[in-house]
């Protein structure tokens, strides 16, 4: 029997599942909305091209600035209280600034654990003072490995140790789906079952923040970003045009629309696994 099953600790986790229910967003006592993390795009495009790449980082190109991160951070940092922030991409570290947007991370959010989420080929390329800083700002690598052979791995793995900077491999590409067909050299979405399609979603948890809207999933932010960018066809008119919401919207407003499950959009998203 666990020490947590005992009688004595029922009520203590009780309690704890009353706060925390199930880590899904809710209001907090200060009126900010906490949230389990938080994804910001820093770059969009990538140093690989995966097939299926749910960010379309095949078919994109460029990086969003420090500057507009900043205005981003500030605004949402009144309205949410994200347990993790989460750097992605594309690749982040093509961002030459992804030390300073850390940096402006923990400004903005100062007990939260920063994250970023990498492929891990450009570690052996960033030098020595932003790995410092990377140090200093407690900053952690998410590594999807991604065919990564065993010497590159050794070596990513010295140089975060030499430097003690936390990290850890994250099979993520061992959950693998086909998001989308290609037909002519253009993605295409599936058209499934929502509901069934949320049910089985491993990313409805992943919420981001792209053009300073908070959108339900960060595929949705990803394919609104491709479609303005003109590289969706305008079958994604629909998924490209959900809702989203601003730093203006209530706490409330941010809880009830995270947690109203499945929506229409979620179609896009394969209902097998
Ligand atoms: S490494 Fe990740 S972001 Fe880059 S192309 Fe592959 S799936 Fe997309
Ligand atoms: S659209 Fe719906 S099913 Fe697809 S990733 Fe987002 S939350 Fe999940």
């Amino acid at each position: 029997m666990k020490l947590s099953e005992f009688s004595f600790f029922k009520p203590i986790n009780k309690y704890y599942r009353y706060v925390f229910p199930k880590a899904k967003p809710h209001v907090t006592f200060h009126k900010r909305v906490w949230l389990a993390s938080i994804s910001f795009f820093v770059a969009n495009c990538c140093n690989l091209k995966c097939d299926y790449c749910c960010h379309f980082n095949q078919f994109r190109k460029g990086i969003i600035q420090l500057s507009e991160l900043k205005i981003w951070f500030n605004d949402w940092s009144t309205v949410i209280d994200p347990q993790s922030v989460i750097l992605v991409g594309g690749e982040p570290l093509i961002n030459p600034e992804i030390a300073e947007i850390a940096a402006a991370v923990r400004y903005f959010w100062r007990r939260t654990k920063i994250r970023i989420l990498t492929n891990g080929r450009l570690i052996p390329k960033i030098n020595t003072e932003k790995l410092r800083q990377l140090k200093r700002i407690k900053v952690v690598f998410d590594i999807s490995p991604h065919g990564v052979n065993e010497e590159l791995k050794n070596n990513i793995e010295k140089i975060l140790n030499n430097y003690g900077i936390k990290f850890k491999w994250n099979l993520s590409d061992q959950s693998w789906q086909e998001l989308y067909h290609i037909e002519n050299g253009q993605p295409i979405p599936l058209q499934c079952n929502p509901t069934e399609a949320y049910k089985i979603c491993n990313r409805k948890d992943c919420i981001a923040i792209n053009d300073n809207k908070l959108f339900k999933c960060s595929y949705l932010a990803n394919i609104n970003a491709a479609y303005n960018e003109g590289i969706l066809p305008d079958n994604w008119k629909k998924a490209a045009q959900t809702k989203t919401l601003t730093p203006n919207a209530t706490a409330t407003e941010i809880v009830n629309f995270l947690r109203n499950g499945a929506i229409p959009e979620c179609a896009i998203c394969p209902d097998t696994k």
